[in-house]
């Protein structure tokens, strides 16, 4: 999948308040793409995955995935779009913590009125090492099983990318080095494509494709050789 940004905008707040978040933002992310995005706190790094990935909506531009206007559907549209093509990892695992390990990997197909692939949830805990925690509640589990769960739950549907928002963010350095090898590998076994946001210059540099966001301005860095 193609995935076009153009002059993509975000401003928060008016007059003194007001915030230019993110500003035009320009960005070509192509099918396998490993992409990663370092900034400073307060850069704007949310704010572009968040619009990347249709979580919400630009003040300004366009964003197209395979030439279709992303934000020109409606929110019903939307949701479903994101649902099915769009997996989305986020720095504290938003998992919901009156449902096991299992039932928040299946969550977006339920809410898609389908049966999840059994057989691939079970492929995917095996790949991520949390086969014998699927019957565990969220507060019975680490932090880096929780992160595991959440990449289940984001790979659950078979989209065609990932983002993901500071991964290893809230993990120890060990548990945030697992989950990254898994996201690697993962990209890499199923071809998705993979946009990353952190702080830790060891994962940019593990992207084929490194971006750079300052005060709400998106440059690409990758080294040329
Ligand atoms: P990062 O993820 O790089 O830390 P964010 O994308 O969260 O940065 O925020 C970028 C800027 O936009 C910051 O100045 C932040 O305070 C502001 N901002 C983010 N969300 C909101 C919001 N809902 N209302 C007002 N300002 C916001
Ligand atoms: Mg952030």
């Amino acid at each position: 999948m193609n995935i076009k940004a153009k002059e993509l905008s975000k401003i928060y707040g008016r007059g003194e308040n007001k915030v230019t978040a993110l500003d035009k933002a320009e960005m070509e992310i192509r099918s396998g793409d490993f992409i990663s995005i370092m900034g400073p706190s307060g850069s704007g790094k949310s704010t572009l995955l968040h619009l990347l990935s249709g979580l919400d909506h630009p003040t300004s531009g366009s964003l197209t995935y395979d030439g279709r206007e992303l934000y020109g559907m409606s929110d019903r549209e939307l949701s479903v779009f994101r649902r099915q093509r769009i997996g989305f990892i986020f720095q504290q695992f938003n998992l919901l913590p009156v449902l096991t390990a299992q039932e928040n990997i299946a969550m977006p197909v339920l809410l898609d009125k389908k049966q999840p692939d059994m057989e691939y949830l079970g492929e995917l805990a095996k790949l991520l090492g949390i086969s014998e925690r699927l019957t565990h509640l969220p507060h019975e589990l680490s932090g880096g099983q929780q992160q595991r769960v959440a990449i289940a739950r984001a790979l659950i549907a078979k989209p065609d990318v990932i983002f993901a928002d500071e991964p290893t963010g809230n993990l120890d350095s060990k548990s945030g080095g697992e989950v990254m090898e898994m996201l690697r590998n993962i990209r890499e076994k199923m071809g998705k494509t993979l946009v990353i946001i952190t702080h830790d210059i060891r994962i940019a540099r593990m992207a084929d494709r490194q971006f750079a966001i300052m005060d709400g301005v998106v440059t690409e860095n990758t080294a040329r050789n």
